[in-house]
């Protein structure tokens, strides 16, 4: 592929690419096509030593620096991130399949956001003064040191920036392990940052499996780990943590709900739903696939969801008029069909879809059950592809009840014209994420994360600078000091 900027190299570590190719191979596939476009190595142990010195090197310095000093430089990669767009949104498009419609506005935008944003918190990253009396007491927000970060497939450049950016603005290190699936685009964010002025050493990026993963959670020197990822391996990572009593953020899966009333917008709930559940080919966390319809309008809203669907252009994600791509691949492909088939012999309705695209690659038609009952299989377990499930319901209480009986947490929308029920509604959703008459938006002005399976912490906003830094309290005595012998 001669129009895509691709890393020269499988490892941004200290400043610059490595290679060692010893490391297991990794091929990076488009999932357009099923073609091989890339080929990385997994860390070795030697990269993962490497990766850990320069990072615990660099961060002593980086973190003396005044917060504007680091704002600064943050600053200077969000806009080189949005200067280089097209190209950032391209390879984002060879490494996920994603359309260029989507990554052109979601993926290189959000990081270069999160990078603004993050820089521009810096500065302002102060302790407080405690008045105690005579005495006093102050308190200094320090760094935590070195900070991990694992990625899961979907987001890879959006989430190497979501979790490096607060890093940094704290003045951590970090090292970044992409998914294996989606290895590229996290270099880039690297090479830029460093382009920026970044010193050496404090955003290394290394590639690998969950073994590496592993290495780096379970490494003494490592002081948080923020991970996105399935809920099994978020267990794993977890208690991985556990035994170090590392800082931990867990952005995991979800199972979210969509509540649509009958006094609904029915144009914008449908269009709620369809973002919610086929944006990004439904691979998207915190989507809202179990879509709860109250029973009068809901033959009008599976009429005008299947009638909208047809407008969805299938085709090569590269081109700008695609607006729904393949899945990231083949194993994920399978894996959803296996939920469609399933959800065929638990006995949902197939409305539309639930086959394959006639052509290369990993392409899946957009799939949309109604007639689903809580207990089917689709309406329980995060299925991370584009199927639809559409619940019947009839009261506000019961469609609650029912939208919060999942052992996920992550999101929850409501669409209705009475805005008190919508606040009602939103108030005894059990979930992180919430939208009223919306769908999906996750500006980094705003927190992000889930309840319950689905994490701990939050990502984004100034909630995020919590799980990046520590306070330490230091009390001062202005007076002698008394002793009791
Ligand atoms: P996985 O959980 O399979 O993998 C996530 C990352 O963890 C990958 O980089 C993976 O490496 C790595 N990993 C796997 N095992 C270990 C281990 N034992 N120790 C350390 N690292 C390990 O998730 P997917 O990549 O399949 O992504 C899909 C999942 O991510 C879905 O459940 C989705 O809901 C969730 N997600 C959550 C989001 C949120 O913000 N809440 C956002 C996006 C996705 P490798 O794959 O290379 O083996």
């Amino acid at each position: 592929m001669s129009y895509l900027t691709q890393p020269t190299a499988s490892h941004f570590v200290n400043g610059a690419y490595v290679e060692d190719t010893n490391g297991t191979p990794i091929d990076v596939i488009y999932p357009a096509t099923g073609a091989v476009i890339a080929t990385v190595h997994a860390a070795t142990p030697e990269v993962v030593e490497q990766a850990i010195v320069s990072a615990r090197v660099a961060q002593g310095a980086w973190a003396a620096l005044p917060g504007t000093e680091r704002g600064r430089i943050l600053g200077r990669a969000a806009d080189m991130m949005r200067e280089r767009n097209h190209d950032l949104s391209v390879l984002e498009t060879c490494d996920t399949g994603k359309p260029y419609q989507e990554t052109s506005v979601a993926d290189a935008t959000s990081g270069a956001d999160a990078l603004e944003y993050f820089g521009g918190l810096a500065a302002t990253l102060t302790g407080e003064h405690i008045q105690l009396g005579t005495d006093w007491a102050y308190t200094r927000r320090e760094a935590l040191g070195l900070c991990v970060g694992i990625g899961a497939w979907n987001y890879p450049t959006q989430i190497a920036c979501w979790k490096g950016a607060p890093a940094l603005a704290c003045g951590n290190a970090m090292i970044f392990k992409p998914s294996e699936t989606t290895p590229l685009c996290a270099l880039k964010v690297a090479e830029i940052l460093h382009e920026a002025g970044l010193p050496a050493g404090l955003y290394n990026v290394i590639q690998g499996m969950g073994e590496v993963g592993g290495a780096l959670v379970g490494d003494p020197r490592v002081d948080k780990v923020s991970l996105t990822g399935s809920v099994p391996t978020g267990r794993k990572v977890y208690a991985a943590a556990a035994a170090g009593i590392k800082h931990v953020t867990m952005e995991l899966g979800g199972k979210s709900p969509l509540l649509i009333f009958d006094d609904a917008d029915l144009e914008n709930a449908v269009s709620g739903a369809i973002l919610g559940n086929f944006y990004s080919s439904g691979q998207v966390c915190s989507n809202g696939t179990r879509v709860f319809v109250q029973k009068g309008i809901k033959e009008a809203f599976l009429a005008r969801l299947t009638e909208r669907l047809k407008g969805a252009v299938i085709g090569d994600p590269l081109d700008p008029a695609t607006s729904f791509g393949p899945l990231v691949s083949q194993r994920q492909l399978e894996i959803v069909r296996s939920y469609i088939a399933k959800g065929i012999e638990e006995g949902a309705r197939l409305v539309t879809g639930g086959a394959r695209v006639e052509r290369d690659g990993f392409f899946l038609q957009p799939t949309v059950f109604a007639d689903v009952s809580d207990d089917m299989t689709i309406a329980r377990e995060e299925i991370f592809g584009p199927v639809m499930a559409v619940l019947d319901f009839d009261t506000e209480e019961e469609a609650l009840a029912r939208a919060n009986a999942s052992e996920f947490g992550l999101s929850a929308g409501v669409f209705t014209r009475d805005l008190v029920r919508a606040h009602r509604v939103v108030a005894g959703f059990e979930a992180g994420t919430c939208f009223i008459n919306s769908y999906n938006d996750a500006p980094v002005e705003m927190p992000f994360g889930g309840s319950k399976l689905s994490g701990v912490g939050r990502e984004n906003a100034k909630a995020a600078i919590e799980h990046y830094s520590q306070l330490k309290s230091v009390y001062v005595r202005m007076g002698d000091m008394e002793a009791p012998f």
